[in-house]
């Protein structure tokens, strides 16, 4: 059930149009993926509401954007050049490549039971180079984390905005890996988008700011209309432990696949700040003006997937639902997140008055919130179409409505219908999604 789960929000994503195959007319770049017309709105949506949490309702949080290619040195002294590898096995037979932590056996091959190579260190950064010459001297990585954007700009943000501590920096941004086994649809992918957030605190504080941060970012998930039962912490051991990290939290998925993570919440202590300071020779502390007293501030760091996330709401707003003799599929997306708001949809094509009002009806919608005008099949197929799309409410205009002057409301969670007219619509529907 589980498997076919996934198997059914791949398909409706494709069928859709929210996530299609990366170059799929050329035979697809495996592990790649395409946001289509919905998928894009949802993911915008998601990202909408993590920056309104995150930055616009904070006082205590600057937003970010920051380049994806970096000085060769930020890579040294964040650890990465040194730290950032994952083990892999090769099997002799099949040539397949394995990352050792999950292997069961670390001597055979899962698949044709051939044996494995020894297990050797494969840094995940991308390389690439800057400029026309392919040397040494020229190579570049795409970043792996948006993080280290953050990091470097400190100086630059004490000095043109003069935060207090606590403050934090806040940006969504692509980040790079060359990941071992890729997979999942969108969950394991080597390129993807993160949503990070770098709290600089009194290190005093840092135990009790990392409590709130795991209690803030949980809920933010919840209060999007995941389901509780499907969401977790857990703690990470001692020996799970990144580099930098004394502590981490992550917050995990109920995936169709089984739980994973979905953010993880680290305390990074006051490693970032030291190394930069030490690689670039830039005095990067903290000087707290009514002390008088200069430090390194620590760093609680939650840190986020979209695409992860995209995927998590995907699946957990799924449901098939039985309607008389019929099964409907419908997204129950929240409000917030769901693509589309409203659909307008003429009952009869042909009737030249109702199409051009319906139209209308949906043009004036667009200037508040995301509407659609859709006529590509019948009354019972639209809703169909726009239930698993996660669409809010359906107006429908019909011939009634060029004599009353109403149209009929349709909501995608009760299925109830309701005559709203014309000129009070888009309030009535505001009044709904806000
Ligand atoms: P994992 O253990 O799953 O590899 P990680 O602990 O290495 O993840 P972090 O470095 O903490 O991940 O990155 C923060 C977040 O970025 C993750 O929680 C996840 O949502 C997202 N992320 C990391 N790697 C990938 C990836 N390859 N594909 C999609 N999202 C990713």
């Amino acid at each position: 059930m589980a498997e076919n789960l996934m198997d059914k929000i791949v398909s409706l994503c494709k069928r859709r149009g929210f996530i299609f195959q990366g170059s799929e007319i050329y035979g697809g770049l495996a592990n790649t993926w395409d946001y289509g017309p919905y998928g894009v709105e949802l993911k915008n949506n998601l990202k909408k509401a993590w920056w309104k949490a995150n930055v616009q309702e904070r006082n205590d949080i600057l937003g970010m954007d920051s380049a994806i290619l970096m000085h060769p040195r930020v890579w040294e002294a964040s650890g990465h050049v040194h730290n950032f590898f994952d083990l892999k096995s090769d099997c002799k037979n099949c040539k397949k490549r394995f990352k050792s932590a999950d292997l069961k056996d670390k001597t055979k091959c899962p698949e044709c039971s051939g044996q494995l190579t020894e297990a050797r260190p494969f840094n995940l950064m991308f390389k690439t180079y800057q400029g026309p010459v392919e040397e040494t001297g020229n190579e570049i990585h795409l970043r792996p984390e948006t993080a280290q954007g953050m990091f470097v700009n400190f100086l630059n943000i004490l000095d043109s905005r003069h935060p207090k501590l606590p403050f934090g920096l806040a940006q969504i941004g692509k980040s790079f890996r060359n990941e071992i086994t890729p997979g999942n649809f969108t969950f394991r992918t080597r390129e993807f988008e993160q949503m990070e957030i770098e709290y600089f605190v009194n290190p005093k504080d840092a135990n009790q700011a990392l409590t709130d941060w795991i209690e803030s970012r949980f809920n933010w998930y919840l209060n999007l209309g995941m389901k509780s039962e499907n969401l977790r912490k857990r703690q990470h051991g001692k020996d799970e432990l990144a580099h930098y990290a004394h502590a981490c939290m992550d917050v995990e998925y109920n995936f169709p696949f089984g739980w994973a993570e979905l953010e993880g919440i680290a305390n990074r202590a006051d490693f970032d700040l030291k190394q930069h300071a030490q690689y670039s020779g830039r005095d990067l502390q903290y000087f707290d003006d009514l002390k008088k007293e200069k430090f390194y501030p620590y760093i609680i760091e939650p840190s986020g997937g979209v695409d992860r996330a995209v995927l998590a709401f995907l699946t957990d707003a799924y449901q098939e639902e039985k309607v008389k003799e019929d099964t409907r599929a419908v997204l129950k997306l929240s409000k917030e997140l769901a693509p589309v708001k409203a659909a307008v949809l003429p009952l009869l094509r042909n009737r030249p008055e109702i199409v051009e009002l319906a139209k209308n009806i949906s043009q004036d919608l667009k200037k508040s919130f995301n509407a659609v005008y859709d006529d590509t099949g019948s009354i019972g197929k639209l809703y169909r179409r726009q239930d698993e799309v996660g669409t809010l409410y359906c107006v429908t205009v019909d011939v009634q409505t060029l004599e009353d002057k109403q149209v009929t409301v349709r909501s995608r969670d009760t299925m109830l219908q309701e005559r709203i007219s014309v000129d009070r619509l888009k309030e009535y529907l505001i009044n709904q999604l806000t």
